[in-house]
């Protein structure tokens, strides 16, 4: 916006991202990495962060939905890719000719991907998913050596190639909790199952950044981390990002739209939810549940302002809410922080995720469309320190 000084804007520190993949690495040196990138990279945007992933060395790139997938592929993504959540009927030609590994977790996506596979002779990349406890996609353990042989039949005839066997934990950021050792020893079984009955996958896969994290046990020949990539613990529970080698890519931030004394019982904005306990001083924060900031943040979301802690007074409107600085004042167009690493003293996404009874995973992925990304460390040698330069997304 050439340089003229936002609203709004959500920074996405990509030499953070590049730094996170690095250690991420590091903790599972005898696995492939891939960087899940699905959900416009939980909402940090998806082409600028698969770059700075790729060039720190992610092997793949997965995505949910094909959809998201091809879109990589139309924005230049050349590497490994793989998307999991098909639906009939869904774009399975489209994916095999773009070369993108697809995922079949049943009888019904197995003949639409041979159907493909034929229509555009070539042969599909297939990823064949069991269901070892999550309950939710993958096949159930009894259909599964049904599965396998068909998809080895297919195989055999040349229409694919069964390039992945793998799994969903449901648990993994309890670390005591026992479904973990439960849905290995099922994923166990099942990749001796599809081994006896000759299939060789190239790579078996079930750890997600918790697993990653705490389970070495799990990683077999690929880890699939996503919210570990920009920075954020998967849980409470495994500690802080700091204390795991990890720093949070976003940093959610807006200029003040106004600034004003107001005098005491003053009701501000809808529902009057908010009374002013005695003179004071109102500031305006132009970004509202339109832009991702949940509504039952109302009354409690943090931020900081004038270098102090501040919580929204009354409630999140579509496009605005306001804080109440007490005895404090401000300029309209200074800085209010909303969530970030924390160095500068301000919340963190996990701290908005506390305030609102959700997890950091939905506090940065729910961030708008209509707040501008801004890169900063965007450097083509993707060297560290090599940050500041900025552009906006
Ligand atoms: C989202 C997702 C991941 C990544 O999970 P994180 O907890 O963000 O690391 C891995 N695998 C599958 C199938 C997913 O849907």
């Amino acid at each position: 916006m050439n340089g003229q000084p936002m609203r709004a804007r959500a920074e996405v520190d990509l030499a953070a991202l590049r730094a996170n993949v690095r250690a991420l690495r590091g903790r599972a040196p005898e696995a492939q990495l891939m960087a899940v990138v699905k959900a416009d990279a939980y909402g940090h945007g998806v082409l600028p962060c698969a770059r700075a992933a790729r060039q720190a060395g992610a092997d793949w790139l997965g995505t949910a939905t094909p959809e998201e997938a091809l879109a990589l592929r139309a924005g230049g993504d050349r590497g490994r890719l793989m998307c999991w959540l098909w639906t009939p009927g869904g774009p399975w030609q489209a994916a095999i000719e773009a070369d993108v590994d697809v995922s079949v977790s049943g009888m019904w996506a197995l003949r639409e991907v041979v159907a493909a596979a034929r229509a555009c002779r070539r042969p599909a990349r297939v990823h064949l998913k069991i269901d070892t406890g999550l309950g939710r996609n993958g096949c159930a353990p009894e259909d599964w050596p049904q599965l396998a042989s068909a998809a080895l039949t297919a195989e055999e005839e040349g229409v694919l190639r069964v390039t992945g066997v793998w799994s969903h934990l449901a648990c993994a950021d309890e670390p005591e909790h026992p479904a973990t050792d439960a849905q290995l020893a099922v994923f166990r079984q099942a990749l001796e199952t599809a081994e006896r009955i000759g299939l060789r996958p190239e790579v078996r896969h079930i750890s997600n950044s918790a697993a990653l994290l705490t389970r070495p046990d799990a990683h077999f020949d690929l880890v699939r981390t996503g919210i570990a990539v920009y920075g954020l613990a998967p849980g409470p529970l495994l500690g802080r990002p700091a204390e795991l080698g990890l720093r949070p890519v976003m940093t959610l931030s807006a200029r003040l739209a106004l600034v004003k004394r107001v005098p005491g019982g003053q009701g501000v904005g809808y529902g009057h939810r908010y009374l002013t306990p005695g003179e004071t001083t109102l500031a305006l924060v132009p970004l509202g549940y339109a832009d991702g900031i949940p509504r039952h943040a109302s009354g409690c979301g943090p931020l900081l302002v004038g270098g102090k802690w501040r919580q929204i007074a009354g409630l999140v409107a579509m496009d605005q809410f306001s804080v109440d600085l007490g005895g404090d004042t401000a300029r309209a167009g200074e800085p209010a922080l909303l969530f970030g690493p924390g160095d500068r003293g301000e919340p963190t996404a996990e701290d908005w995720a506390r305030a609102t009874g959700t997890i950091g995973y939905e506090i940065v992925t729910r961030i708008g469309a209509r707040v501008p990304r801004v890169y900063l460390g965007e450097g083509p040698t993707g060297d560290e320190g090599a940050g500041g330069q900025s552009a906006d997304g």
